[in-house]
């Protein structure tokens, strides 16, 4: 038996008539770039998260660049980021001219921690970009308080958290602002690059939307130094229709996530992710145990025909793109020592029981 990471074949089977229809709904149109499907799948996003606006673009770290750049943050400033995420959350503060200042994550959670969060606040910082890590949403209430006590820009990178819910809200809508991708490994992706910015505030949204399109609003009148990243009409019709099935498809990972922590409990020294008390905040993108043995159990999976990965394997601190900051290994340890024992195992809408649970026995097989 194969068990495949994700399946990005079965997701496209499952909708194939409707995603047919859409693709010649936009070759009939003749036209490709900021129209009718773009805006509607804009419009439909937008009360899917429960938020005022949402501007499609061209993918998660535009999305996230734009997000920090519509608020004027650039050189001089700094921007609070998590140890361990992907390194496109640095990367984006980074194309800013702003300095990512790295925060330990909760050990428990994976997300950042709101008390390291408060220790590296200081004169120069202009805003946190948490990370909802995984799909698990961040501890946002006291975020909030701590961006509000020191008058900072609250933002999400929620490329990893589609639909994650909490407090009955859901990301996207729990903070000045949200970056999206719809990369399609994500858990609403798209059928090549896509992203996108949703916010509440109006003048965030505006600058969007300039920032996107060569800092223009009226063509041929550039009003500043823009970027060119716009979701296509192609990838917007796609995802019009995939995000109708974006609740059913994270409720089959919860199912997964909630069986692999029953089945693995007390196996080996495995320390299983936890399951939050509100089950709707985390839609679990990715179901990432921690071993000492990572490595050889990733082998021993392998050679079986499971596939698992690693997220991620070097830290930001640690990756060359980083080297002028001049970090040790351990100026992060936490971000370290996950890099090091950390193993994503298959999961995703289209994951079959018995593939879940063949990933099971061999696991129990290996320990
Ligand atoms: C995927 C991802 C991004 C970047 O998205 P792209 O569409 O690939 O540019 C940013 N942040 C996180 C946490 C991600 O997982």
């Amino acid at each position: 038996m194969k068990v495949p990471f994700l399946d990005l074949m079965l997701p496209q089977q499952e909708l194939k008539t409707q995603l047919l229809k859409a693709i010649e709904r936009v070759l009939d149109s003749g036209w490709f770039i900021l129209g009718r499907e773009c805006e509607e799948f804009e419009k439909s996003f937008a009360k899917y998260c429960g938020v005022k606006h949402c501007s499609g673009v061209g993918n998660g770290l535009d999305a996230l660049e734009i997000l920090l750049r519509s608020v004027d943050i650039g050189v001089g400033d700094e921007v609070i980021v998590p140890s361990n995420t992907y390194i496109a959350t640095w990367l984006a503060v980074s194309a800013t001219g702003a300095k990512p200042v790295p925060v330990e994550p909760d050990d428990n959670t994976f997300n950042i921690s709101p008390e390291n969060v408060k220790k590296a606040v200081n004169k120069y910082t202009k805003a946190i970009l948490c990370v909802h890590l995984y799909g698990r949403a961040s501890p946002m209430l006291e975020l909030s308080d701590i961006a509000k006590d020191n008058r900072l820009w609250l933002f999400e990178d929620s490329a990893q958290s589609h639909g994650t819910e909490f407090l009955g809200k859901r990301c996207g809508a729990l903070s000045d602002g949200a970056a999206f991708s719809f990369y399609p490994g994500k858990n609403l992706g798209a059928m090549g690059d896509g992203g996108a910015v949703t916010t509440n505030h109006d003048i965030i949204n505006d600058r969007v939307r300039t920032l996107r399109n060569y800092g223009s609003r009226v063509k041929y009148q550039n009003i500043e130094k823009g970027k060119n990243s716009r979701l296509d009409e192609l990838q917007s019709a796609i995802l019009c229709e995939k995000l109708i099935m974006l609740d059913i498809w994270n409720e089959r990972r919860r199912a997964l996530a909630e069986f692999y922590n029953e089945q693995l409990a007390g196996i080996g020294d495995l320390r299983l992710p936890e399951i939050p008390l509100d089950r709707m905040e985390h839609t679990w993108h990715l179901y990432v145990i921690r071993t000492k043995k990572r490595d050889e159990l990733s082998k021993f999976l392998d050679e079986k025909g499971i596939s698992t990965l690693i997220h991620y394997p070097i830290p930001p601190h640690m990756s060359e793109a980083y080297r002028e900051m001049k970090y040790f290994p351990d100026d992060f340890p936490i971000a370290k020592s996950l890099s090091e024992t950390v193993l994503s195992l298959p999961i995703g809408p289209h994951l079959s029981k018995s593939g879940a649970e063949f990933v099971v026995t061999s696991i129990k097989e290996f320990f």
